[in-house]
């Protein structure tokens, strides 16, 4: 048998293999079942990828998404592995090859829709072939309480049943417990080793900030982080996407929008363009993401409050597949808090959904307003016995804000609200804290109420943040009617006593909290070495338009940045380079040398 260590140095260019993934290919390898939970871009396709090139036979690769199997295979075949897919994309006359090549023999790897693979034709098809391995991608397809059911995955237990002798390697990023016993069960995975991975995504800078004014701090952001950097703006209205877009695009960043309101036909041209092109910009709706595997999406911004942390966490894992440097960012203000929190009271659903849902709220609020690291917070949310120590790589930890004593000014808020009748939003209340003899106030008379004035100490922009605070601890909430007027709560009766102390989060005055180092890193480069980065890139989006791929699918920019610094000279020292597999080089070290002698 080929060792695993070779095929990852001679076929894919990679010197080490990353987290578990030597013990996952070593277990395969040899025939055993396994289920591996890592989070994206953790590298689970190696994992089946390698044994499937050790062990004899077709590996053959359940997968749910055509998209997906489309650019895996495209991949592939740069690297020169022999592989394709079948499903509903190909005509008859396609298919009928596939399978013919299928059966001589002439794949290491085939990628198959779930329906397909169901047929009895398909079936005995691989009944009379010899298999390597199945590998079921996106495992948890096959969980019916997730959002990405697929009926016929349950099914797949048939492989158990006519192919015992074949090895299968189940694998998902989905992370909760309930969900790895339901792929086990119907999987019939029992006995199978389980890997599991600690979701950590150590390359991801976690960084929130408070909303002022939006469009502009997200400007500023991309200008100073991550000008001419691949990037996705979530944002939470179909609207709010097309403005946001419009008005980036205006101010000099291409961006393009996306929502599931678009013409399937433009939708699909933006989505392909995102993939293709280097350095766009997606402002897309959460429509956006299931199935992009882009690697080198250097940030994942939002506009908006995402609607639980298992949300955040999969729209941010988005960012950095590569293991390269990618930032998570989120602007987000009371408005946002209010607006949830109202959807849920709202809401049409059994108390018992508004619970889970507005405990999920909580916690992402809590991760919003930390003053600990954030990424310890969010491995703790997900189970993992997270150590305590901080990360070194979010904004709090970067950064960490000052805490301050915030009983006295919450005393004064919440008696504000009390004493104007709970029948006001923060506007006005802290118009009367302030002591601003507005109309309104006058015509209410809450000039002449006890907090009229109480709070001069501080100014209009502390008093917002005191309030967000306020109602993201819980001691305020808003009503819901939607009049935007502010409620106490059970828990705030023990501030107004004095009984309970709340400590609060300095606001920082510059909008950037962090001024993060440019993730693509070329700060060090002097300028003739940029000048060769520039140059390798133009070459490599003319390759991938010739060959009809991804410019990642070329060389990742790992791959280029190491170029640039190493400026190989000889085919033997070009091999040496990450990425850099043996069928590339044969392909493209010609060229390269070229350009790296020029
Ligand atoms: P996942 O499917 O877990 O999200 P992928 O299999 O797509 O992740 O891998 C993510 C990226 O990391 C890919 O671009 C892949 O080429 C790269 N990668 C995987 N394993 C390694 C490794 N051992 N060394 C370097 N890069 C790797
Ligand atoms: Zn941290």
């Amino acid at each position: 048998m080929p060792q695993a260590s070779n095929i990852l140095k001679d076929i894919f260019g990679y010197s080490a293999f990353r987290g578990q993934q030597a013990e996952v290919i070593t277990h395969v390898a040899v025939g055993g079942d396994c289920l591996v939970l890592m989070p994206t871009g953790g590298g689970k396709s190696l994992c089946y990828q390698i044994p499937a090139l050790m062990r004899n036979g077709v590996a053959v690769v359940v997968s749910p998404l055509i998209a997906l199997m489309q650019n895996q295979v495209a991949a592939l075949h740069e690297l020169g592995v022999r592989s394709a897919f079948l499903n509903s994309s190909l005509t008859h006359g396609e298919a009928f090859d596939v399978e013919r090549n299928f059966l001589a023999g002439q794949y290491d790897l085939l990628y198959v829709a779930p329906e397909r693979l169901l047929t009895p034709r398909f079936l005995g098809l691989m009944a009379n072939t010899p298999l390597a391995l199945f590998a079921i991608d996106e495992a948890h397809c096959v969980s019916q309480w997730g959002h990405d059911f697929r009926p016929e995955y349950i099914q797949l237990s048939v492989l158990q049943e006519r192919f015992p002798d074949v090895p299968r390697i189940a694998l998902t990023a989905t992370a909760d417990t309930v969900t790895r016993k339901e792929i086990i069960e119907r999987l019939g995975l029992n006995g199978a080793k389980i890997f599991v991975s600690s979701f950590d995504r150590p390359n991801i800078r976690y960084q929130v900030i408070d909303r002022t004014s939006g469009r502009s701090q997200l400007l500023d952001f991309i200008q100073s982080e991550h000008k001419g950097d691949a990037g996705i703006v979530y944002c939470m209205s179909r609207k709010k996407v097309e403005e946001t877009a419009g008005w980036l695009v205006d101010k000099g960043v291409n961006a393009i929008p996306y929502h599931a309101g678009m013409n399937t036909q433009v939708r699909s041209h933006h989505q392909e363009r995102f993939l293709r092109e280097d350095g766009v910009v997606m402002v897309a709706t959460i429509a956006f993401g299931m199935g992009i595997d882009k690697p080198d999406v250097r940030f994942v911004a939002h506009l908006d409050l995402p609607k639980s942390i298992e949300g955040y966490y999969q729209e941010t894992g988005r960012a950095g597949r590569d293991g390269q440097a990618a930032t998570a960012w989120m602007a987000y203000g009371l408005g946002d808090v209010v607006r949830q929190l109202r959807m849920i009271e709202n809401s049409e659903a059994e108390d018992q959904f508004k619970r889970v849902a507005s405990t999920k709220l909580n916690a992402l609020l809590a991760l919003c307003e930390a003053s600990v690291c954030r990424r310890t917070l969010l491995l703790r949310y997900f189970g993992e016995i997270a150590t305590d120590t901080p990360c070194g790589n979010c904004d709090v930890c970067l950064d960490p804000p000052t805490v301050w004593d915030g009983t006295v000014a919450a005393q004064k808020a919440l008696s504000c609200v009390y004493r104007t009748g709970q029948n006001f939003g923060v506007g006005y209340l802290i118009d009367v804290l302030l002591g601003n003899d507005t109309d309104r106030v006058k015509q209410w008379m809450h000039n002449k109420v006890s907090t009229f004035g109480i709070g001069k100490e501080l100014d209009e922009k502390v008093w917002r943040a005191v309030f967000r605070q306020l109602i993201a601890l819980g001691f305020l909430t808003p009503d819901s009617e939607g009049h935007g007027s502010l409620l106490l709560t059970e828990t705030s009766r023990a501030v107004l006593k004095g009984l309970q102390a709340v400590y609060l989060k300095q606001q920082k005055e510059n909008r950037r909290v962090v001024k993060l180092k440019r993730s693509d890193d070329l700060t060090g480069f002097e300028p003739i070495e940029r000048e060769m980065w520039e140059r390798l890139r133009l070459w490599r989006t003319e390759t991938a338009k010739e060959h009809g791929v991804p410019a990642y699918v070329v060389f990742h920019d790992a791959t280029l940045k190491e170029l640039v610094r190493l400026c190989p000279q000889t085919e033997k020292e070009l091999s040496q380079v990450m990425g850099v597999g043996s069928h590339k080089l044969e392909m493209y070290g010609v060229s390269l040398l070229g350009i790296l002698r020029g």
